[in-house]
């Protein structure tokens, strides 16, 4: 098997204090979550539903799963009755199905609002004006069953480091922006979902609570 143990420890000793490892196992075979399951890694993330599903019906029910895809409408109901957080919520339609399913279940289900700062046009997520406009409409506040825990974001896929610091820094001061408008008494309202496995050593410089990596614990993904 791939070294998943040593790159576990490799990337959990890079991490400076306060920041929480969202290990990345998308397309990676159960005995390899399991190998780092054995190392005490509970936080996994998945961005496809049915692989989700197939892994958390087969794995420790300890694991806390994190969506971290592209959520579709009509997959909410599948995820939710488990789903520690949903990372990528980037519409007011989809914060809606969240909460009916969230409350069919009874569960309070933790999300974060996904920002596209990258330049690329492929990337989902909201402009910082589509989230403001979001959070300014107010619906959020009658979701009782939705807790809005942050922010999440991929900055570009590029080499140039000095992009993707500004890309970090934009997300981390709008972060500030949002929490003193909207959350400033709300404890909850504190997670920065941004690095992942070639930029991270750079998202913790801007204040990421959260990293998200994949292939530098499980090796290349095969698809
Ligand atoms: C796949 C994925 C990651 C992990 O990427 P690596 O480069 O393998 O670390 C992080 N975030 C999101 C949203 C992803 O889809």
């Amino acid at each position: 098997m791939y070294q998943v143990k040593e790159k576990l420890h490799e990337v959990l000793s890079r991490l400076p204090e306060g920041v929480r490892l969202v290990a990345i196992s998308k397309y990676h075979p159960a005995d390899y979550i399991l190998a780092a399951y054995e190392e005490g890694q509970r936080v996994f993330g998945e961005s496809h539903e049915q692989e989700l599903r197939d892994k958390h019906t087969a794995l420790p029910k300890d694991i806390e799963w994190h969506f971290i895809g592209h959520l579709q409408t009509n997959k909410v109901k599948y995820i939710v009755p488990y789903i520690s957080m949903i990372e990528a919520v980037d519409s007011l339609k989809l914060l809606w199905e969240i909460q009916k399913q969230a409350a069919k279940s009874g569960r309070m289900v933790k999300v974060l609002l996904e920002l596209h700062i990258a330049e690329e046009a492929t990337k989902y997520g909201l402009t910082l004006d589509a989230c403001r406009e979001l959070l300014a409409g107010g619906e959020w506040r009658q979701m009782a069953n939705v807790q809005i825990c942050g922010l999440m974001m991929m900055a570009s896929n590029t080499d140039d480091e000095a992009q993707i610091e500004r890309e970090f820094q934009v997300a981390a001061d709008f972060f500030d922006e949002v929490k003193a408008q909207y959350f400033p008494a709300d404890s909850a309202f504190c997670e920065r979902s941004w690095g992942m496995s070639d930029d991270y050593h750079l998202a913790v410089r801007h204040r990421s609570t959260m990293v998200r990596i994949g292939t530098s614990i499980f090796g290349p993904r095969v698809y």
